[in-house]
């Protein structure tokens, strides 16, 4: 069992560094780590702030098999 948020979930607009829609998804085994993974991207690579999404993220968190 795989959790796992998609970046585009959270921010809608947002674009990757060729200007296309972010499709960036964090992956872990733990909600935490998935939280993590996230916060890290969403900080470094769409400076947003994301110290305060973490219910956010957790909203848009699902698990997958395998
Ligand atoms: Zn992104």
């Amino acid at each position: 069992m795989v959790k796992f948020a998609r970046c585009n979930a959270l921010l809608s607009l947002a674009v990757d560094a060729s200007g296309k829609g972010c499709r960036y998804v964090a992956k872990a085994e733990l909600e935490e780590d998935v939280i993590k993974d996230m916060t890290g991207h969403i900080q470094g690579v769409h400076q947003v702030d994301a110290s305060e999404m973490r219910l956010n993220i957790l909203g848009v968190t699902k698990t997958t098999r395998g």
